[in-house]
C-alpha cells in the first residue's frame, strides 16, 4: 500500500487508546530493523527523517529507501514524516519527496537554540499547514521548548506547553498533531534523576483541544543495559539517562499519540558493535557488525510497539491515500 497519511494513524491510535512510535532513519539498516519490527509486531509505524537525514542520504537514497519499505512491507501502515522541520522550503521539499507528514518546529528560532514567540510560532506553523493540507499531508506543530541537544535543535532553556495557549495554537494554526513540552529533551543526557514529567499538562491538553494528537518528543528510555555494554567495551556514556517506559505509558494513558524515538536505536546499534569489535578484533566485514547492530534496532523498535500498544494493530482499518486526506481537509 503507499504511505499513509500521519493523521489517519492518530486518529486510529486515539480511538484505540494507544501510542504509535516515531523512529528516526538515516540509512538502510535502520529503516530495515524498523520495518521488520513492525512486521512481526503487526503494528503501524512513523518513520522520519531530520533535516540532518535528509542531508546525510542526500534525499536521492532516501526516497528510494521509503519505496523500497513500502514494496517489501506492502500490508503495513507507514507514514513518511519530515522530524524538526525550521523552514518552510523544508516542508516543501519533504512533500515533493513523497513523505505524508511534516513537522514544522516554530518553537525556537532559525538558530534552532532561541525560543521563538507565540506569534511567530503560529504564523510559521499556519503557513506551513496552508503548504500542506492541500497535498493531503499531515502538520505536526511544536508548544514550548524541550531541553537537551538533537542535530540542530538544542533548546537553551526549557518552557513547558501551556494548556491554554495549547487551545489557541491550535485553533489559529489548524495543525493536526502537537509536539507538547514536558520536561522530556532530547539526547541521551535527560536527567540527573530519575525524571517527574509534567504529565498533567498532557491529560489537559487533551480535554481542551481534544482533536489535536499530542506527541512526545525526547522519549528515549535509554535503556541502562545498552548503556553498560556502551562503557564495558570501550565507550563513554557516563551517566547517560532517558525516560522510563512507564512514564511514557502514563502518557499515552492522558493523550499521547506518537512518541518519538531516536537515541535508544543509536545505543542499540553502537553498542552491538563496540562489543563485536572488542570481542573480536579481526572483524572488518561491515556487514559482521551492521547485521547484528539492525538486530539490535530492531529488538528495541519491537519492544517500544508492545509496550506504546501499537502491537497488533496494523489491520485495524483500511489505508487512506493522500487523496482521501486531501478531500477531508477540503471539506
Ligand atoms: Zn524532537
Amino acid at each position: 500500500m503507499p504511505l499513509v497519511p500521519m493523521k489517519q494513524v492518530l486518529d486510529e491510535a486515539e480511538r484505540g487508546g494507544y501510542g504509535v512510535g516515531a523512529f528516526n532513519v538515516n540509512n538502510m539498516e535502520q529503516l530495515q530493523a524498523i520495518m521488520r519490527a513492525a512486521q512481526e509486531a503487526d503494528s503501524p509505524v512513523i518513520v522520519q527523517a531530520s533535516r540532518g537525514a535528509l542531508r546525510y542520504t542526500n534525499l536521492v537514497y532516501l526516497r528510494q529507501l521509503m519505496q523500497a519499505a513500502v514494496e517489501d512491507n506492502p500490508e503495513i501502515k507507514i507514514v513518511m514524516h519530515l522530524d524538526h522541520g525550521n523552514d518552510l522550503e523544508v516542508v516543501q521539499q519533504a512533500i515533493d519527496l513523497g513523505f505524508t507528514s511534516v513537522m514544522i518546529d516554530g518553537s525556537l528560532e532559525p538558530d534552532g537554540k532561541t525560543p521563538r514567540g507565540f506569534e511567530s510560532n503560529v504564523e510559521i506553523t499556519r503557513r506551513a499547514v496552508e503548504i500542506a493540507h492541500p497535498y493531503g499531508v499531515t502538520v505536526e506543530g511544536e508548544l514550548g521548548t524541550l531541553g537537551g541537544i538533537e542535530e540542530h535543535v538544542q533548546a537553551s532553556r526549557v518552557i513547558l506547553t501551556d494548556p491554554e495557549e495549547a487551545v489557541q495554537f491550535v485553533q489559529q494554526t489548524g495543525v493536526d498533531a502537537l509536539a507538547v513540552a514536558i520536561g522530556t529533551s532530547h539526547g541521551a543526557y535527560k536527567f540527573q534523576v530519575t525524571p517527574t514529567l509534567a504529565i498533567d499538562r498532557v491529560e489537559k491538553i487533551h480535554a481542551l483541544a481534544p482533536d489535536v494528537r499530542l506527541v512526545m518528543h525526547g522519549s528515549s528510555s535509554v535503556p541502562q543495559e545498552l548503556i553498560a555494554d556502551i562503557n564495558r567495551y570501550g565507550g563513554k556514556m557516563p551517566n547517560a539517562m532517558g525516560v522510563p517506559v512507564e512514564a511514557i505509558q502514563d502518557g499515552i494513558r492522558r493523550g499521547i499519540r506518537k512518541i518519538n524515538v531516536d537515541t535508544d536505536t543509536r545505543l542499540a546499534a553502537t553498542a552491538t558493535i563496540r562489543k563485536i569489535f572488542h570481542e573480536d578484533p579481526s572483524v572488518f566485514d561491515p556487514r559482521e557488525y551492521l547485521g547484528p547492530a539492525r538486530d539490535a534496532i530492531y529488538r528495541v523498535v519491537k519492544a517500544r510497539m508492545e509496550s506504546f500498544g501499537s502491537a497488533g494493530h496494523n489491520a485495524d482499518y483500511a489505508p487512506m491515500t493522500l487523496e482521501d486526506a486531501k478531500r477531508a481537509y477540503a471539506r
